[in-house]
């Protein structure tokens, strides 16, 4: 896949989006939290006609603001939004064991969660899939610095996973925003750059790197919740 990676490097998101459809359709599955890069592809994949899996992994410890803009998604768009929630007995048993804030007590323990919250139910959203979108930003963190726009998941091999604005600024992102009028988590506005599960996410001050909201107590190092532990 070098040389085609190469060619991938080069091209747009619509692009990249409208390969994906016509090569995966249904098979391949956009993974949305709602955050602001997903709302792009949402808008994009609508523009193009739909034709992808449109999936969402809730957590349980959502905001309701994440909840009314999947609402809006729904409307708006007509997407239907297919959403994973967590094992049930797998929850209970954390709950009875560790109580409702375990994660802020250890990364294990983080982790414990994240699996159980969004690994677990993400392993059963790809099953069905070949391949899986995903608002991935070179730019976001540490973490996500070597992001290719297509390419083998390595955490979910032979799958392919396609990162179609992994080259976009943060300034990108807001003016396709503002210039296709893409509804947003209000949250965005009230200084969340970065929105995951409300016990774990918080506003950033001015100057702060982006995810600094995220699982603010770890080093950026650690902060990734599983779901893109290879980029
Ligand atoms: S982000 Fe927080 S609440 Fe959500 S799954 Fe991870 S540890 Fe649990």
């Amino acid at each position: 896949m070098a040389s085609e990676q190469e060619t991938f490097e080069t091209q747009t998101a619509e692009e990249i989006l409208k390969w994906t459809i016509a090569t995966y359709g249904p098979r391949a599955g956009l993974a949305s939290s709602f955050g602001m890069e997903d709302m792009v592809l949402i808008d994009m994949l609508a523009k193009q006609g739909g034709g992808l899996t449109l999936f969402t992994l809730d957590t349980g410890r959502l905001h309701e603001e994440t909840y009314q803009t999947m609402e809006r998604v729904r409307t708006k768009y007509g997407l239907e939004i297919v959403a994973y929630f967590p094992d049930r007995q797998a929850v209970e048993t954390l709950l009875r064991q560790k109580g409702l804030y375990s994660f802020r007590e250890s990364i294990d323990n983080r982790k414990e969660c994240c699996r159980i919250r969004k690994v677990e139910p993400l392993n059963r959203a790809l099953a069905p899939l070949d391949a899986w979108v995903t608002g991935l930003r070179r730019e976001q963190s540490v973490t996500r610095t070597d992001v290719p726009k297509v390419a083998e998941d390595a955490d979910h091999p032979p799958m392919v996973k396609i990162n179609p604005i992994a080259d976009w600024s943060e300034q990108q992102v807001k003016d396709y925003i503002e210039d296709h009028k893409v509804p947003v988590n209000p949250l965005h506005a009230k200084n969340y750059p970065s929105i995951g599960c409300a016990p774990c996410t918080r506003p950033v001050e001015p100057g702060e790197d982006i995810r600094a909201g995220r699982w603010w107590w770890e080093n950026p190092e650690h902060k990734e919740c599983g779901l893109h532990r290879r980029g």
